[in-house]
């Protein structure tokens, strides 16, 4: 089940609108949207680049434009309950 309902996405969207610039591919017609929270592997030291061992992870909240598909990418920490 995704960690966001459709309805906590778009209180987060207007939570982040202040930050967002629009679409740079799409200056005049970026549809923004919040998409399902997703996380990005830490990499270790002396490790590969590339190559995720460990299990810590960097939540994050992609931020999509409908109108190109470009994914603005933001950290979910302290923007959502990571406990829940
Ligand atoms: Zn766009």
């Amino acid at each position: 089940m995704p960690y966001l309902d459709p309805d906590q996405k778009e209180k987060l969207l207007e939570r982040l609108r202040p930050k967002l610039r629009g679409c740079p591919c799409s200056p005049y017609g970026a549809r923004l949207e919040v998409g399902d929270l997703a996380a990005a592997p830490v990499l270790e030291r002396g490790v590969p680049s590339g190559v995720a061992t460990g299990n810590q992870f960097v939540p994050m909240i992609p931020v999509i434009c409908k109108n190109c598909g470009q994914i603005q990418w933001y950290s979910a920490i302290g923007l959502v309950d990571l406990n829940g």
